[in-house]
């Protein structure tokens, strides 16, 4: 049985980039297991591939993602030009339709501030004025977030893999996690080919397969998830130039982790709109409403008998999965929901379905969403959960956070050997 020092489940963006900062800093044995052919297989390809300026994060409850996405932002500039990767700065028009949600958006200017924007990079916008700037644009007013920008955050987790693969990190790929044995020193993990490796520590990044992983350490066995599937439709050629710039909408619905659907202006230069949030049954039913009927199954009698039975029975949250639902099988229905503020818009622009992404947010033992990432500490193991949008924008620093807490907690006690390398952990560190 192979024996690791450091096994990292999850070679999405957040499992790829913990282990490229633990390679650039020890010669330790650490691998990277990863159930699909390829890392960024899931979320960390299908999304709206945006970096976002953290204007809309609550700089107490969400202070720790705002400042991940401020540092990532500079860390993620200078990877893209060295390495020539996707990089497109489109900018950001936040609209309010109204009096009220121009309030919203005179809370985000100041959010904006308190998280350390560059003033420059923020303005608000009165209607005429976007008119000016994109004349098919109808709002009230507008927040004008001049930073934002299309990249493509598979391509990124490549190239971090490379790095990390240069460094000595081994990439088990075709490896499904089926269950964990823990002992006094290390972790038996066991692969549902029937192979297994050991490791003295393992790190949880799977996603959204997080919770249960963590549930087989023990962990969590309160809290349930929800998978919500995000869709896209694609314009079609020339529509796709009628707004230059992303547009989102102030959300509806302010107490759930889901924006309306928007503009985006994509960094391979196609303009979509999405993504909804359609309830499925697993973390990959990318298509259709079921998944694979054992976890289906499953997953009904949870919501059933668990605390995401308490939401279901909230009016608000009824009222708005009916509203993405209907979104989901009516492209009208999805698309009227942009034409609030792109008003020429027309169903038929938009021929070609884009890529779907799924969410998977925690649901906390009183029924609500779990706010914030949550990060846990169990037998053997360190767990990250809830790491959702803009987790792909924030993650360069975010996960030299994790690692220097778990260099905090003794569980990286190893001679620091740092190597030459694309970003530099101290830096990161030095400016939380
Ligand atoms: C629709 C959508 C739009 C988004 N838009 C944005 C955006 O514009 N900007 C932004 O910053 N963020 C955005 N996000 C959020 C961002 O994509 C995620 O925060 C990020 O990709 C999470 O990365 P991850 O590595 O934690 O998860 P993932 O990419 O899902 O990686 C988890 C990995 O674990 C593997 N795994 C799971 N279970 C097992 C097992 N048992 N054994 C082995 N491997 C396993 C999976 O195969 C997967 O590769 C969006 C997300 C979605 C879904």
């Amino acid at each position: 049985m192979t024996k690791y020092d450091v096994a990292i489940i999850g070679g999405g963006i957040l499992g790829t980039t913990i282990s490229y900062w633990i390679s650039n800093l020890y010669d330790i044995k650490t691998c990277v297991i990863e159930k699909e052919s390829d890392v960024a297989m899931h979320a960390s390809s299908r999304n709206t591939a945006v970096i976002h300026s953290p204007f809309y994060l609550d700089p107490q409850k969400k202070k720790i993602l705002a400042k991940a996405s401020i540092i990532s932002y500079r860390m993620w500039k200078e990877l893209a030009k060295e390495r020539n990767l996707p990089w497109k700065n489109v900018g950001k028009l936040m609209v309010a339709l109204d009096e009220g949600q121009h309030k919203t958006l005179e809370k985000y200017m100041k959010w904006g501030v308190q998280n350390e924007i560059p003033q420059e990079d923020l303005e608000l916008l009165v209607g005429n004025e976007v008119l000016k700037k994109e004349p098919n644009v109808r709002c009230y007013s507008a927040l004008n977030s001049k930073r934002d920008t299309s990249t493509d955050y598979g391509v990124f987790t490549h190239e971090i893999k490379k790095e990390s693969e240069k460094n000595g990190t081994i990439f088990l790929l075709y490896h499904k996690v089926n269950s964990v044995k823990i002992t006094t020193n290390d972790t038996i993990v066991n692969f549902d080919d029937n192979t297994n490796i050991t490791s003295k520590l393992i790190i949880n990044c799977a996603g959204g397969n997080s919770l249960p992983i963590a549930k087989k350490f023990g962990l969590v066995e309160e809290y349930s998830d929800l998978n919500f599937r995000g869709e896209y439709w694609i314009a079609d050629g020339k529509y796709g130039d009628l707004v230059k710039t992303n547009v989102y909408s102030v959300a509806k619905f302010q107490g759930y982790p889901f924006l309306d659907p928007h503009w985006i202006k994509r960094s391979n230069g196609e303009t979509e709109i999405g993504p909804n949030a359609i309830p499925v049954l697993s973390p990959e039913t990318y298509s259709g409403y079921l998944g694979d009927l054992a976890t289906s199954i499953a997953k009904i009698s949870e919501i059933a008998t668990g605390n995401a039975k308490k939401l279901f029975m909230k009016p608000d949250f009824l009222s708005l999965i009916s509203k993405e639902w209907l979104s989901s099988i009516s492209k009208t229905v999805m698309i009227e929901r942009v034409k609030k503020f792109i008003p020429s818009i027309r169903s038929s622009y938009f021929s070609k379905r884009g890529t779907a992404g799924i969410r998977t947010p925690i649901i906390t033992p009183q029924g609500d969403f779990l706010p914030d990432v949550m990060e846990l500490e169990g037998p053997n193991s360190y767990h990250v959960l809830n790491y959702n949008s803009p987790g792909a924008t924030g993650v360069p620093a975010y996960s030299a956070f994790v690692v220097k807490k778990l260099q905090e907690k003794g569980l990286l006690d190893y001679p620091v050997k740092t190597k030459p390398s694309i970003w530099n952990f101290e830096k990161v560190i030095d400016q939380t």
